[in-house]
Parts: structure tokens; C-alpha cells; sequence
């Protein structure tokens, strides 16, 4: 069974830590061990684990995302969020955390971010438990 997790972001460019809410979804499914995989079904956000206990690690990720793809490219995409769509490809739209006894097996300084690249708005993340 899929759970479902609504975020909303704040700013055109932000980093959710939705670690929490990961683990509130892996508990309901009463799984102690296997794979668990987030997901985000969106083209212009993403998700990745990275340091969760310094607030700086997060902004200059996305203080390098903004060097490495920059507003000034010549991008051709009509809506205008190339930007965005380049960014969420970057980084990647899942994640993957073993699951030993019920517990997500996160390292202890990582967590699990929603990168939002086109905000604000309201995001939804796909987490599904795969039982070993
Ligand atoms: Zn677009």
C-alpha cells in the first residue's frame, strides 16, 4: 500500500525535512524490515538524504544548485521553469532507506528532504514499504 504525504513549501527554492513524516508512514504499515522508498510524482521537485543537523548544509546546497543552474541560461521551454525541471533531475525524484526493526536505517546525521525548485506550493511524496 502507497501512503501519501502533503507538504507545502515555502519560496520558489526550498528544503522540506520530511524525515519524520517518512517514519509515521513506515510505522502505520507495521513492516520491521525491508525497503522503503520515497517518491516525489512531481517534474520540477525532488528528494534527497543529506545532513539534517546543520540548517547551513541545506541552504548551501541550494545556494550551489542556483550557480550550477542559473536563470540566465538560454533555456527554450515555454512555461519558464527550466530552471526548476533541470534542478529536479539533478537531484533525482526517489530515495531509497533500508528498514531494520521498524526503524528507517538512516545514518545519524541524514535525513530526508523534499527539494522544492518551483514554489511555493503544495507537494504530495509517495513512500511504499517493499517487506524483505
Ligand atoms: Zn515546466
Amino acid at each position: 500500500m502507497i501512503k501519501k504525504i502533503d507538504v507545502r513549501t515555502k519560496g520558489r527554492d526550498d528544503l522540506v525535512d520530511i524525515t519524520r513524516q517518512v517514519e509515521d508512514a513506515l510505522r502505520e504499515t507495521g513492516i520491521k524490515d525491508g525497503l522503503c522508498v520515497v517518491y516525489i510524482p512531481h517534474t520540477t521537485a525532488g528528494v534527497t538524504i543529506n545532513e539534517n543537523a546543520d540548517p547551513s548544509v541545506g541552504r548551501d546546497l541550494l545556494m550551489a544548485m542556483a550557480r550550477a543552474v542559473p536563470d540566465s541560461l538560454p533555456f527554450t521551454h515555454g512555461e519558464g521553469n527550466s530552471r526548476a525541471h533541470v534542478k529536479a533531475s539533478l537531484i533525482g525524484s526517489s530515495a531509497s532507506v533500508f528498514v531494520e526493526d521498524g526503524r528507517l536505517r538512516l545514518g545519524t546525521w541524514q535525513g530526508i528532504y523534499l527539494c522544492e525548485f518551483d514554489g511555493p506550493r503544495e507537494r504530495r511524496v509517495l513512500v511504499q514499504v517493499i517487506p524483505a
